[in-house]
């Protein structure tokens, strides 16, 4: 199943997205929200409504998180482009959730800042508690779907400061979109590729993760309560780099689609 949140009379509604002739169509309304139903996606219940093409809908941040788990260095070629050592155990940090904006959203750079640069992720959306998992219970049931995650970061203050919640925690700092998706698998692989004004900077593949995602999710949970609709970002490959005022970046990960933000100053 695929949806998103849009705008529609001047609320925010959650919309089941269907391919329609090869072009993704909201065809539905979602009366439940897919974070409220604990995983039991027959639980949902629908609406009919007059069909809006995905590309012509005012796009809202599809998922509302209590919290944003981040994963550093979770790609071998970019902890080493960075100059780190490829971790030992997964590197946590949080995104706040004030960080959030959608596709579409503009991207601002702080004064504060002279290098910011765009991390393209997959990011894994929580479908019910979750919290001390035992060897043998399976995470699966705990993913409600996967969406697209810029995890932008002001560079120079994420070095300056040790702590990384200035360098990671800037309003409009975590574009996530366009849509959720549990049709895809990360385990099986997923393509994420990262562009800017068009020109690819990122080209990765979830097969190369170091940590897989049942270890990431155990290993948060023996931390914290993962509630319906937290975020999980997974780490970004090779290829971070710089943007300026009037860049454009788009995220594309296959199977949710491409998250579009244009970059200006504040
Ligand atoms: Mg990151």
């Amino acid at each position: 199943m695929k949806y998103c949140r849009f705008h529609l009379n001047g609320d925010v509604r959650y919309g089941l997205v269907e391919s329609v002739a090869g072009r993704d169509e909201i065809t539905r309304l979602l009366v439940t929200p897919p974070e409220e139903v604990g995983g039991d996606m027959e639980d949902l219940r629908t609406k009919q409504m007059a069909r809006i093409p995905l590309s012509e809908a005012e796009l809202s941040v599809p998922v509302r998180p209590s919290k944003i788990v981040c994963v550093g260095r979770n790609y071998r070629e970019h902890a080493n482009e960075l100059g780190n050592e490829v971790p030992i155990e997964p590197l946590l940090f949080f995104k706040p959730t004030t960080s959030l904006i959608e596709s579409g959203g503009t991207i601002r750079r702080p004064r504060l800042s002279e290098r910011t640069d765009y991390e393209g992720e997959v990011a894994v959306v929580i479908s019910k508690p979750c919290y001390k998992l035992s060897d043998s219970d399976d995470v699966r049931p705990y993913i409600l779907g996967y969406t697209g995650l810029n995890d932008f970061t002001a560079r120079d203050l994420q070095k300056k400061d040790g702590q990384w919640a200035r360098a990671k925690g800037f309003d409009t700092f975590c574009p996530v979109g366009p849509i959720v998706t549990d049709e895809i698998d990360p385990w099986a692989g997923i393509n994420v590729k990262t562009t800017v004004n068009g020109e690819i900077r990122q080209d990765g593949n979830t097969r190369d993760f170091i940590f897989p995602l049942e270890l990431l999710i155990r290993y948060i949970a023996q931390v914290m309560t993962l509630l319906p609709g937290d975020l999980i970002a997974t780490g970004t490959p090779k290829g971070v780099g710089p943007v300026v005022a009037g860049d454009v970046i788009e995220v594309w990960v296959e199977g949710v689609g491409t998250l579009r933000n244009p970059v200006t100053d504040e």
